[in-house]
């Protein structure tokens, strides 16, 4: 097998005698005594035709139609080296934003260009194939884990109900029955993120009442918003909206559960559901801690946790399969913090 070439290696190869560096300072010295030449050629032609210019010195001449000539030839350089410079670099930002799909197509005359270009094909090539094979084997092992989780769950319940368990056993049976279910949470939601992250086409479309649904999303929640005794200022117009509606519950519920969770106790969580111009636009707004600028970058990460007082409570999927559901939805969702210290997200779809 070929060893792995190192850093240095690879820099100091020289394969190719007639290498880049040689080419563009031939180039840049041609460049030099072609443009000398044709100054030169001009200056005794501009002499011939306008024969006052004798009076400005040769030198002069030769500088500025130099000048001129230097500039157009640099133009017309720069951009046969750089332009493909700067495709490269826009396709290099794609691939740190996770898009693997990017390929740039091969047009440069120059050959390093197209080695380069190859090259990068072939990398994003292998690092789809590399997250393909990654998102299967998350998404076999939650699948398998998910049949025993449940089946712990259920005896659990069932345990639960026993009366001729004394106090201990109780305790150790309700933190059997907590643990399943964050395991249980957290497998289903791989489960779905895995199956719709390389989802880009829209699946089981159907009318419905968007608002309905918020309000569903609110009423399912009431264990969490009893207990903290959150109080709700909901205004939702009556909105009737194509979409997965399975899908969408997801997002109503991740972001109303964490205004929930992040809010004090007695807090007060406000949501809206309005028509503006084009589009539909939910908010939800809670007067809990709010998020960093830090914070704001990364929230969206799979398993980022910001507040660690909240770990026990979620895994940090909820706000990328909320943003995942949105995009394939055709909309956005973004996270701000309000003027009163609180978090606002806000989701927009089009109408
Ligand atoms: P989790 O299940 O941990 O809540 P999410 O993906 O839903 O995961 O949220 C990721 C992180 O974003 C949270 O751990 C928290 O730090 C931050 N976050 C989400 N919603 C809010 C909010 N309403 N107020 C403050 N921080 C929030």
């Amino acid at each position: 097998m070929k060893a792995r070439e190192t850093f240095e290696q690879i820099r100091n190869r020289k394969d190719n005698a007639f290498n880049l560096r040689i080419r563009l300072m031939t180039m840049v010295s041609g460049e030099i005594c072609v443009s000398v030449l044709l100054a030169y050629g001009a200056s005794v032609g501009l002499e011939n035709i306008f024969p006052y210019t004798d009076k400005i010195p040769l030198l002069a001449r030769l500088i500025v139609i130099s000048l001129i000539i230097g500039f157009f030839v640099t133009f017309f350089l720069a951009k046969w080296i750089f332009e493909p410079l700067s495709i490269l670099s826009k396709a290099m930002e794609k691939v740190a934003d996770g898009d693997f799909t990017i390929r740039i197509s091969n047009k440069s005359s120059l050959k390093e260009i197209q080695e380069v270009y190859s090259g990068f094909n072939l990398m994003t090539h292998e690092l789809a194939s590399t997250e393909m094979i990654q998102n299967d084997f998350v998404s076999n092992v939650s699948h398998e884990l998910k049949t025993p989780i449940a089946a712990i769950e259920g005896y659990s319940m069932l345990l639960q109900d026993c009366e001729n368990l004394n106090e201990e056993q109780r305790d150790y049976v309700s933190k059997i029955l907590f643990n399943t279910t964050r395991l249980s949470s957290l497998f289903g939601n791989m489960l779905l993120l895995s199956k719709i992250e390389n989802q880009t086409i829209k699946t089981n479309q159907t009318w419905y009442r968007l608002d309905e649904q918020i309000r569903e999303s609110i009423v399912a929640l009431e264990p969490a918003w009893a207990k903290k005794e959150v109080e709700f200022d909901v205004e939702l117009e009556s909105v009737k909206y194509l979409a997965n509606e399975n899908l969408l519950r997801h997002v109503w519920d991740n972001l109303i559960g964490n205004a929930i969770k992040f809010s004090p106790q007695g807090g007060l969580v406000r949501i809206r559901l309005v028509r503006k111009d084009k589009n539909i636009i939910f908010t939800v707004e809670d007067n809990g801690p709010g998020i960093s600028l830090e914070e704001k970058k990364h929230i969206f990460d799979k398993f980022y946790q910001a507040d660690s007082s909240h770990k026990q409570e979620g895994h940090g999927l909820g706000l990328p399969l909320a943003k995942r559901i949105v995009m394939i939805a055709g909309g956005e969702i973004e996270a701000d913090n309000t003027q009163n210290g609180g978090c606002i997200f806000t989701v927009t779809l089009e109408a």
